[in-house]
């Protein structure tokens, strides 16, 4: 194993132990199941049922159902046979909080029980309290104590155990002692797992969610750091975003944070947790999973590497560059949208990239979105371009430019080497980290662009593994000390809406997320057309304007890793049967309120059992507290508590406006 999985310079999946969930076989190299929850009340039987239907046709692997209590738990009995006499085997999963009780009835009935290390004894105080040596042993004597009967029925009944910890719910003697940290999460599952050893209970999956993917995949690769330097073995691994959301931002938030470990190999399940209908997150876990069907029949490995890396894969740096213009340094990440197969660029073209032509001013007005630079090709613009707006073109071109402040020349890496000509603020160099042309370890190409201060470097790749490819370039720059700033380049070959997504997300996701990249650049091969697909059974994507689409994708992939904020940033729960409101309903109305609030995260959870946990570092909070009530959060403190429904989106606006975060439209 490489530091946290089988290799960083290609695909191949991480070896984990095998368990079993009723006739399915998961880990140990077995398909990566996908997997989805169910919203409906559990103690509705038929509802549960037919909505466990549906998610099984889309092709759900595992139905998880909430057991909030002993009679929910008990139903699932009635929802177990139903299913059964409907001729669907799919195996089940209670999901248990806070109900020790609930989870040793459930472990009795169904395949798999789902606890978390951060409820399943303790009851979240929020209090910050210091523990002795001794006060923590007693603390895990009682988890022991609490929990090793639980472990003793699946023992018995052959029963799997997810142990899920949840960035928002750790336990406060957790807290306590590695705060709200990767470490934290880590340690609150293996207090539990290294209890299950002690029985000689192995059925077990471990899961590392968090709302926030960096968090989320330093975590998970911390735990397998952790397992196998303490046991030698890797159980297998649940992946999960939470409250990613809806719509493209949901997919891109679980795309970043779930792509970014399949990318390395890790993770035997999955589920993308969206704001949604459940069956409509498997189309979009089949999507994320099948990129490695495809990846893992060839692997091409160029440049190896040793374990000793210049950066640390286990915490977020951002990698040291120096500005150029306004790219790298202390700089946010530029967007640069590739407009260079359109024939003939407009100043409508440029309403889709983020930019508002106001004829009566002739004035341009800039979103929050807008792209920094464009890449036109061979195109020079016969109109008058917003002030902060660039453009990229050939240097043939860029020579015939009147105006030098705005046009900047892209050249390949030897072209650049040879070019007579060259701006003396900014060029454009393009490297590709998999050229079969050069022998392997040949990077005397690095020479002619080594810290030109000038020099901005593009970098793409055709590698099957191009994440790894462009990244093991990161490390041969960060080993010869090259501190130009860098350009992620990445062009998709997929089609629909969601795939081309994914793709954007997990190839640029997974190095921002290692404090690689100082912009992004995102585009289509010539073949690769966006196709929507038209379909009366699930919510596609659907894309009108590509080029607003890979605009908005680069930003939002940015908002995802958390190194460039344009927009409001919704926290919401994927809904479950404790859920007190329409989920879907009441996140619409709140985004319709709020997207403008550029940087303001707003949580939407549906009870206020897990809610306030759940919703991580947001600044506001709407949660379900009754039926028809609403208490509402600035941070984790209550404000308001049980407003009505019916008022309750406008009291979070008042209490918005109340703690200065609100501006007008
Ligand atoms: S926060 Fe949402 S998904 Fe989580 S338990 Fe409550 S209602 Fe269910």
């Amino acid at each position: 194993m490489q530091l946290y999985c089988e290799s960083l310079t290609e695909y191949k999946r991480l070896k984990t132990r095998e368990v079993k969930i009723g006739d399915l076989l998961l880990g140990n190299f077995r398909p990566i199941r996908v997997q989805t929850m169910t919203t409906t009340d559990t103690m509705d039987t038929i509802a549960t049922v037919e909505q466990s239907i549906r998610c099984i046709e889309a092709g759900s692997e595992l139905i998880r159902i909430t057991a909030p209590s002993k009679n929910e738990a008990e139903n699932l009995l009635n929802i177990k046979n139903e299913l059964r006499k409907r001729g669907y085997t799919t195996p089940i999963i209670a999901d248990i909080h806070f109900t020790p009780n609930a989870a040793e009835i459930a472990a009795r009935i169904i395949e798999k029980v789902r606890v978390n290390p951060g409820n399943y004894v303790d009851k979240k105080k929020f209090e910050q309290i210091e523990y002795t040596n001794a006060e923590y042993g007693e603390e895990i004597d009682r988890i022991r104590e609490r929990f090793t009967p639980l472990v003793k029925i699946c023992k018995e009944y052959g029963t799997a155990m997810r142990i899920g910890t949840n960035h928002g719910s750790l336990s406060d003697r957790i807290m306590s002692r590695y705060g709200d940290t990767p470490m934290g999460m880590v340690e609150s599952a293996m207090e539990f797992l290294r209890i299950a050893r002690n029985e000689t209970y192995h059925n077990i999956i471990l899961s590392m969610k968090s709302s926030n993917p960096q968090v989320m995949v330093q975590a998970y690769r911390l735990l397998i750091k952790t397992m196998f330097d303490e046991f030698g073995e890797i159980y297998p691994l649940h992946l999960g975003v939470t409250e990613a959301g809806d719509g493209e931002d949901g997919r891109i938030k679980s795309a970043v944070g779930i792509g970014t470990l399949l990318e390395d190999g890790i993770g035997d399940t999955i589920r993308v947790s969206l704001t949604e209908d459940p069956e409509f997150e498997i189309p979009v876990c089949k999507d994320l999973v099948k990129r490695y069907e495809v990846k893992s029949q060839k692997s091409e490995v160029r440049q190896s590497l040793t374990d000793n890396l210049p950066y640390s894969p286990f915490e977020y740096k951002r990698k040291e560059t120096f500005a150029v213009d306004n790219i790298g340094g202390k700089h946010v990440p530029v967007v640069i949208a590739d407009l260079s197969k359109i024939e003939k660029i407009t100043p409508a073209h440029l309403q889709s990239i983020g930019y508002t032509y106001d004829a009566a001013t002739d004035k341009w007005a800039i979103g929050d979105a807008a792209a920094d630079y464009i890449f036109t090709g061979n195109q020079l613009l016969d109109f008058a371009l917003p002030g902060t707006l660039k453009v990229v073109v050939y240097p043939a071109s860029w020579r015939l430019a009147e105006d030098e402040g705005k046009y900047f020349p892209i050249y390949g890496d030897s072209g650049y080497a040879e070019a007579a000509f060259k701006s003396d603020k900014l060029n454009f160099v393009m490297i590709d980290c998999y050229n079969d042309s050069i022998p392997i370890n040949d990077y005397s190409y690095l020479d002619k662009v080594s810290n030109d201060p000038t020099v901005v470097i593009c970098l793409s790749s055709t590698n099957k593994n191009a994440m790894q490819s462009v990244r093991r370039m990161f490390v041969e720059l960060m080993n010869r000390n090259i501190k130009n700033p860098v350009v992620l380049i990445t062009d998709s070959n997929w089609q629909t809406p969601d795939e081309h997504l994914i793709h954007f997300a997990t190839e640029t996701g997974a190095l921002f997320l290692e404090g690689m990249g100082d912009g992004i650049c995102l585009g289509y091969n010539s073949k690769s057309e966006i196709q929507n697909i038209k379909s009366t059974g699930r919510t596609y994507l659907e894309v009108k304007d590509i080029y607003q689409f890979t605009n908005n994708t680069a930003f939002s992939i940015l908002q995802a890793t958390r190194t460039r904020i344009s927009k409001t940033e919704y926290i919401s729960c994927p809904s479950c049967g404790r859920t007190l409101f329409d989920l879907q309903e009441t996140t619409g109305k709140i985004r319709a309120r709020t997207n403008h609030l550029k940087g303001v995260k707003i949580a939407i959870m549906g009870c206020i059992v897990n809610g306030p946990g759940e919703m991580a570092d947001a600044d506001f909070g709407y949660v379900g507290s009754g039926p028809g009530k609403i208490t509402l959060y600035k941070g984790k403190e209550v404000m308001k508590r049980n407003v009505n429904s019916e008022v309750a989106v406008e009291e979070l606006i008042n209490l918005i406006k109340e703690n200065d975060a609100w501006v007008e439209v």
